[in-house]
């Protein structure tokens, strides 16, 4: 059995599916060199994921073990992702060592669990689940209390009625008045230029972006 998960206190561990160096592929870093603490475990399905594999398994590691496993890449910025990062406790801790040690730290989260109390110094990209996604019910919506402009929202966006959608969330939340808005087109779902003719036609408040990994290594792993 893996050391971590019979000798490190359950509040000292996480689950993690991969630790990888690539550059970032979206939101505010995109194109920096990055390291990825992917974790296991996600509450949602949504129809398009695709790191379905970082639903089970991985491997307990010792948050110490994992800042040394960090470090190893000498790089500034570092993105905890998942699946769901937040579905596991220690993530906020893990969080809150990364920042002590001076990294620049982006959490990627579903936006259905509490980000309330997150280490002020990270920067939060939450997603808002669209109708496409399957998993729109699971929007935590009191989450928009929580953000401030460090932070991003990020719609996914597989049609049109995805992209009403998420212009009527944009207004209703406004959301442009707190943090940054993602407008990304569903990969393989959405025509990326039928997107941005849209953010145009409506003149929206918004960035549109593209996934720069998708685009360099289409869905390799660990990329
Ligand atoms: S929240 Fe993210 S990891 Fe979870 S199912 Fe949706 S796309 Fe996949």
């Amino acid at each position: 059995m893996n050391p971590a998960r019979t000798e490190t206190p359950a509040t000292e561990r996480l689950r993690i599916s991969e630790i990888f160096y690539s550059l970032q592929g979206e939101a505010r870093t995109v194109g920096f060199p990055t390291v990825f603490v992917r974790l296991t475990g996600c509450p949602l399905r949504c129809g398009y994921c695709d790191t379905e594999y970082a639903f089970y398994g991985g491997q307990w590691l010792a948050l110490d073990e994992i800042l040394a496993r960090v470090r190893e890449y000498a790089t500034r910025y570092v993105t905890v992702t998942g699946g769901e990062p937040l579905a596991q406790r220690p993530c906020r801790e893990f969080l809150r060592r990364l920042c002590d040690q001076g990294y620049e730290v982006s959490l990627e989260t579903s936006g259905a669990l509490d980000i309330a109390g997150i280490d002020p110094r990270v920067s939060i990209v939450m997603d808002m689940k669209t109708p496409g996604s399957g998993e729109e019910a699971k929007n935590l919506y009191a989450n928009v209390a929580h953000l401030a402009k460090k932070d991003q929202v990020k719609f996914v966006i597989c049609d049109r009625t995805d992209y009403e959608w998420s212009r009527d969330r944009l207004k209703e939340h406004r959301l442009d008045q707190t943090c940054e808005v993602l407008f990304s087109p569903c990969h393989g779902q959405l025509n990326p230029t039928d997107l941005a003719e849209w953010i145009l036609q409506d003149r929206l408040p918004v960035r549109m972006q593209v996934q720069l990994h998708k685009l360099l290594w289409r869905d390799a792993r660990g990329r």
